[in-house]
């Protein structure tokens, strides 16, 4: 079916404002994260001219900038990996079950220079806008170092997770001692010996750094709005033998990757049984032991059922209790409002054990909230706490962050501010009705942050990569999702949450973290989503629109 795009009048970038002797790139990405270097990877095979931008001084993303004690990855490391080179798993050794950040950022650097990736990326440059030019069908890109790019394609691999939250709590500027964010971490090691201090924020951040600073730090006070659901990573070395294994079975874990269920909600989850209160028990206890968050897939409705997901709260909130010796700590440390994977499961390494610890204290910030930060510490509505130091692993404006700080304009001149004014609205969380050539790794609507992120950036950069090259056999030269097509998909994406626990928690999946953010869920939940994504290709881009070179569209 062929429709043509009605007769709009051609707004073009401004004159003045583009260098039109500049070379016409095949395409820009933005961000040199797992995603972005993908990409990069990915489209300078096929032929296109491509260059990265990235606001850091080199690769990484996420483990380039979080490097706060303790910081590992909560996806065994040997699936937290690239998929898509044998060589590349022949020759890489992980040293244990769940990686740290410098293992991790050592092997992002090790992919940057195997694949002679670096020279493609302009470092230390951050784009600040992105224009369609109507008239030409050429994007311009533009960084806060001056930069003037044009490309036909705009790549976003800006992270889901990258642009630090710092809640605008008062008097904190009036605080004497050096404050850190665990997503902006220095990079010479900081010194807790002797210090007091205090940690804002117990999610997965704050669960990973509260025990490695208590090992050193004279006191830990750890102010908590929101206790969250921890299990045991049982981190360990890795052998030999274990990456042998995983090279044995890996045929078949890509094969499970095409229809994956990990944290989604399968289509089983309405029919699923819910079983007996001890069997239920028993898989828990199972999982608490062999350690990780496979807890989230112990039954098909764990996410959509309460009488299965409630059960494994208690059996978290049993854990709790035994673990921790003081009774009130204990119960301050008990999520009850809300279910357990709602939120991203966290993973800990003796998160709980920690409170047991003489020099750790745990304020309950929903008993007693905080007054104000004062010049020597935090004045809560009972006590002041005096502090040297105050670390903030308060999170992130996530998901739409990173897209929305940079000044993005479609067809028309139209802001993605103004068409995400409601909230984030995509198709397949791939691209944005009126924004041509634009594309989201990991966008709003995908499964983007659900799961191993790493894959969910290797699929997208994929179907992108054979977007292009159907586009390059038919002589095509826009190509952006319909209007109607989008809608269909974000009720799609409401709907299948609202069939499951998800929105019943306060996380930054709704984005409620952030203040005046619309409260909207953000990533898609359902599963059978690569499957969806391959049949829209298959059916020839169905929910696309395409250009061809002299201005007739077709779908
Ligand atoms: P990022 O790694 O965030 O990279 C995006 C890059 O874009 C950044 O380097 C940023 O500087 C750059 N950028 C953004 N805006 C601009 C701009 N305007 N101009 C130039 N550059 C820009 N996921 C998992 O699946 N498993 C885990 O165990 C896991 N652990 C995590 C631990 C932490 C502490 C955090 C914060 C996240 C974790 N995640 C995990 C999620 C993680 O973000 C992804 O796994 C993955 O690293 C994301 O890669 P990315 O390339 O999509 O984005
Ligand atoms: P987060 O999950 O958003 O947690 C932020 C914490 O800060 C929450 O406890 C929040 O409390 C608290 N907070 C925010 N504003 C506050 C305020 N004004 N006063 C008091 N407390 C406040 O952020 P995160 O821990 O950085 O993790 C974000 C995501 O990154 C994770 O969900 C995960 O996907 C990824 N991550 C993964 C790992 C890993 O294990 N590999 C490690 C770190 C991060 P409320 O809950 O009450 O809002």
């Amino acid at each position: 079916m062929t429709s043509m795009r009605s007769a709009t009048a051609k707004t073009s970038v401004p004159s003045d404002e583009v260098d039109r002797d500049a070379e016409v790139l095949g395409a820009v990405v933005v961000g040199a994260g797992f995603g972005g270097l993908y990409a990069l990877h990915r489209l300078r095979e096929i032929g296109l001219s491509v260059v990265g931008i990235e606001a850091a001084p080199d690769v990484g993303g996420t483990w380039y900038w979080n490097r706060y004690p303790g910081v590992r990855c909560d996806v065994p490391s040997l699936f937290y990996s690239y998929s898509w080179s044998p060589e590349l798993r022949a020759e890489w050794r992980w040293s244990e079950r769940y990686a740290a950040q410098a293992e991790i950022l050592r092997y992002i650097g090790h992919v940057a220079d195997r694949f002679e990736l670096r020279p493609l990326i302009r470092f230390e440059t951050r784009v600040t806008s992105a224009t369609y030019d109507d008239a030409d069908g050429l994007w311009t890109v533009r960084t806060n170092r001056g930069d003037c790019l044009r490309a036909r394609f705009c790549i976003m691999a800006t992270g889901c997770l990258s642009v630090p939250n710092t809640p605008d709590i008062p008097g904190v500027g009036d605080f004497a001692g050096p404050i850190l964010h665990t997503a902006q971490w220095p990079h010479e090691p900081v010194d807790f010996t002797g210090k007091r201090v205090g940690v804002v924020g117990t999610g997965s951040s704050g669960i990973q750094a509260i025990p490695e600073i208590a090992k050193t730090a004279r006191h830990v006070t750890v102010f908590q709005r929101t206790p969250n659901y921890s299990m045991p990573s049982r981190n360990g070395p890795l052998t030999e033998q274990d990456h042998v294994t995983f090279e044995a079975g890996f045929a078949a874990y890509l094969e499970s990757l095409q229809h994956s269920e990990f944290g989604r909600v399968p289509p089983s989850a309405a029919t699923a049984p819910i079983p007996p209160r001890d069997v239920q028990w028993q898989r828990y206890e199972d999982l608490w032991q062999e350690g990780g968050g496979a807890i989230l897939y112990a039954y098909p409705n764990i996410l959509t059922h309460h009488g299965v997901n409630d059960v494994a709260c208690d059996f978290v909130r049993g854990k709790i209790r035994e673990t921790v010796q003081d009774p009130q700590t204990a119960e301050d440390l008990c999520p009850t409002n809300h279910p357990i994977g709602v939120k991203r499961i966290c993973v800990d390494s003796g998160y709980f054990e920690t409170f047991n610890r003489p020099n750790v204290t745990l304020v309950n910030l929903r008993r007693e909230p905080v007054e104000r930060f004062t010049q020597t510490g935090v004045q809560t509505s009972d006590r002041a706490v005096e502090l040297d130091m105050l670390v903030f692993a308060t999170g992130f404006d996530a998901i739409t962050g990173a897209l929305l700080a940079m000044d993005i304009r479609g067809r028309d001149g139209r802001t993605l501010k103004d068409a995400w004014a409601a909230g984030p609205r995509t198709y397949l969380g791939l691209g944005v009705a009126g924004f041509p050539n634009l594309f989201t790794i990991t966008g709003p609507g995908s499964p983007s942050v659900i799961g191993n992120v790493i894959t969910n950036c290797e699929h997208h950069v994929d179907w992108l990569v054979d977007c292009l090259q159907h586009m390059h056999r038919g002589g095509l030269q826009t190509v952006e999702p319909e209007e109607t097509a989008q809608d269909d998909w974000m009720d799609h994406v409401a709907e299948v949450a609202s069939r499951t626990l998800y929105p019943e928690a306060n996380s930054w999946y709704l984005g409620v973290n952030i203040p005046g953010k619309p409260k909207v869920f953000m990533p898609y939940v359902g599963a059978g989503y690569r499957h969806s994504c391959s049949k829209v290709a298959a059916d020839g881009y169905t929910g696309f629109r395409f250009e061809r070179e002299t201005e007739g569209t077709v779908r």
